[in-house]
């Protein structure tokens, strides 16, 4: 399959040609066509698949062809959760621009409103948005949504998490009735079909992806270690495997800053991207990871999204997260596209619970393997890479294992009339 026979047009074929995108991902080969035919859209795409290409690509065609906005206005809207990712999809809308008199820009918060209300003077082709900063600008009358076309809800999963389903209402009322709506999210939850039914008209929906699985180029591997050992473990795992570019994901912001002083003291470049830290400190934090000059980005799972680093060999979850869905997300941010990549989590025994919760929403159990010297003394479920078998871990019984007679915990195994029992 070829971006031309997706029905794109020359500007957009030299630009993918230029970045070397030889062949069209599964969400692209499914949303493309249907975008462009101004068709709305419902896709299931974790981050990772290409999604962002899905939707600029035709946006940016459909909006070269017609009028100029007038002042103020926006013609295509796309709405993110985080300010990372809105400055990250913006600039792929622009990279994917580039040969195209498309104008678009980025609103968020936690910079000053004033450049972004210059910005807008003279209206956007496409405008990258967070819910709040969107409304503060309709407010002070910066923006005009008089000759929308198309709305993109980008993550609309992650944007209900953070609790923003009260400002998508809120702009959905100011937006014209006769739009086209395309909604992208990693999971299919019910208040996200309660949310597409209210936004989307007959949409084609799009599953490319099993509902909550993990990408399958991603190698995941559990390290049960002590929680006190944790640190010195992670600083072990850096210097024996010298990786020059690790994201590193803890769950709390104060986590995040004392692994990062950790880090320093051992040597290692290290940098973090959390909520408390300023829009400037994050975008350093960030540009240094991309850049190569730090080593370790410490990231908390809201700050995390639209790091979109090329090539990220690994990510490690320093603690697991409570949501497992954030499992999910967080382990995309490596084997992005065509790459594969490697998602390693230190396991302490107080984590057994959200562990069994992660397994049982990506739908199948994760290897075990003790790091060399770290043989935890508490010892929590643990299988090594070479079968031997410590603790007395019980399995959730809801688990489903994806294989029969796989091992489900000390001495157990899960039988075949058992299973289809459990199953049935
Ligand atoms: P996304 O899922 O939109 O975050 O994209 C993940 C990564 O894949 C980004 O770095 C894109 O630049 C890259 N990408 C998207 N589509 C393609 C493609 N068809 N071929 C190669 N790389 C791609």
């Amino acid at each position: 399959m070829s971006f031309r026979l997706l029905g794109l047009c020359d500007a957009l074929l030299n630009t993918l040609a230029e970045k070397s995108y030889t062949t069209p991902s599964p969400i692209q080969i499914e949303a493309i066509p249907a975008v462009l035919d101004g068709r709305d859209v419902m896709a299931m795409a974790q981050t990772g698949t290409g999604k962002t290409a899905a939707f600029a690509l035709p946006v940016a065609q459909l909006l070269s062809g017609g009028t100029n906005p007038l002042a103020k206005n926006v013609r295509g809207l796309i709405i993110v959760p985080t300010r990372e990712l809105a400055s990250q999809v913006a600039k792929s809308v622009e990279n994917y621009c580039c040969n195209m008199a498309i104008r678009c820009g980025a609103v968020f918060g936690g910079v000053r409103i004033e450049p972004q209300i210059s910005m807008l003077k003279d209206g956007l082709d496409i405008l990258v948005a967070t819910p709040g900063r969107l409304i503060d600008l309709y407010h002070q009358q910066a923006i005009n949504f008089e000759q929308l076309e198309i709305l993109v809800l980008d993550e609309a999963d992650r944007m209900l998490e953070l609790g923003f389903i009260d400002d998508i209402r809120s702009i959905q009322n100011l937006l014209p009735n006769q739009r086209q709506t395309l909604m992208f999210s990693a999971t299919f939850s019910k208040s996200i079909k309660a949310l597409a039914k209210s936004m989307l008209n007959n949409p084609l929906v799009i599953e490319v992806t099993t509902a909550n699985s993990t990408v399958d180029s991603v190698k995941q591997l559990i390290h049960p270690v002590d929680k006190a050992r944790k640190s010195e473990a992670l600083i072990y795992l850096i210097k024996k495997n010298k990786w020059h570019q690790l994201l590193v994901f803890c769950r709390t912001k104060r986590g995040a800053d004392d692994l990062v002083s950790q880090l320093k003291n051992a040597g290692i470049s290290a940098d973090s991207i959390h909520a408390n830290r300023t829009q400037h400190a994050r975008t350093l934090a960030l540009d240094g990871f991309s850049n190569g000059n730090i080593q370790v980005l410490v990231a908390t799972d809201i700050a995390s999204r639209g790091i979109d680093v090329n090539q990220l060999p690994c990510v490690i979850n320093f603690d697991l997260p409570y949501v497992a869905e954030d499992y999910v997300h967080r382990i995309g941010r490596t084997g992005r596209a065509d790459n594969t990549g490697l998602a390693l989590s230190l396991f302490s025994e107080d984590e057994s619970k959200q562990l069994q919760t992660i397994e049982r929403v990506i739908g199948c159990k994760l290897p075990r393997e003790i790091i060399s010297g770290f043989t935890p003394n508490k010892k929590a479920s643990v299988k090594t890479s070479d079968g031997e078998l410590y603790g007395n871990f019980e399995p959730d019984p809801k688990l489903k294992s994806k294989r029969k007679g796989e091992f489900l915990g000390r001495g157990k195994r899960l039988a075949k009339s058992s299973s289809s029992k459990r199953n049935r």
